[in-house]
């Protein structure tokens, strides 16, 4: 597998940790659509997402899920065999099950499972939801998506809101304190944001080669005049001449030897 798409998982993986305590080992909740594309596919999920997540992954399903698929029949026999491996977790459903659907549903609402599913409509419906972390095969391949719209709201906002007030005003006072803020609010710190180029130090300044071209070239059209006036616009450019240190003859023998 490509580092790049580990390192993709990866900070993927981490962001759904950081924001959403996701946790090793990260728990997958497989569907049988997932297992019917793996079957058409002909990959085999554990050895594939081992290889995907190069971390600690448990696969797990739900009684709801193996009993809709099994319930469909034919066409989904062989994903149903397939589901059926992975560990069945409790979901709560037991006696009175739900659509595969309306399961993984309410079992992201309490604890953090990577939904593993090819199901559109559930992958929209999860999306919506901050905090919901989706898995699906590309053809052969397993992709992790990245964090959906509300989970990126979700997180933008809660970093916001984790500066409420009171530590804003502690804030600008320990500001105050250490000479960082003028008491008139105003941030004596905001001249050193200032981004972009800095005008370069004029005396570590070489000519630049267009400057030299366009000399050279001009010289060329052999004007007097234009040379003349050439010449005093490099003089200004060039920089001041530096004074020549006299080294005396004997400290210069000194320095030979
Ligand atoms: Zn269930």
């Amino acid at each position: 597998m490509k580092i790049s798409r580990l390192k993709k998982s990866h900070k993927i993986l981490q962001y759904f940790a950081t924001n959403f305590n996701y946790r090793e080992p990260y728990q997958v909740l497989i569907d049988a659509t997932f297992c019917q594309a793996a079957l058409q596919n002909k990959i085999i999920i554990e050895e594939q997402l081992k290889k995907y997540f190069q971390t600690q992954i448990k696969l797990l399903t739900t009684q709801c899920i193996i009993l809709e698929a099994e319930s469909l029949g034919a066409p989904l026999t062989g994903a149903t065999k397939i589901v059926k491996k992975f560990h069945v977790h409790k979901c709560g459903h037991e006696g009175k099950p739900v659509t595969a659907a309306e399961c993984i549903k309410s079992m992201t609402k309490d604890s953090r499972y990577i939904v593993a599913t090819q199901d559109r409509t559930l992958q929209d419906r999860l999306r919506k939801v901050p905090g919901r972390c989706l898995l699906y095969l590309h053809k052969a391949t397993p992709v992790l998506e990245e964090p959906s719209n509300a989970s990126k709201k979700y997180v933008s906002k809660k970093s916001k809101d984790l500066l409420p007030a009171k530590i804003g005003e502690k804030i600008d006072h320990m500001k105050q304190t250490q000479g960082l803020k003028s008491s008139t609010g105003k941030e004596e710190t905001s001249k050193k944001k200032h981004k972009g180029p800095k005008n370069p130090n004029p005396l570590s300044c070489k000519k630049s080669k267009k400057q030299k071209v366009q000399t050279t070239q001009s010289v060329h059209k052999n004007d007097k005049n234009t040379k003349l006036n050439l010449n005093a616009k490099s003089k200004t450019l060039m920089k001041p001449k530096r004074k020549r240190i006299k080294i005396p003859n004997h400290v210069k023998e000194i320095v030979k030897k």
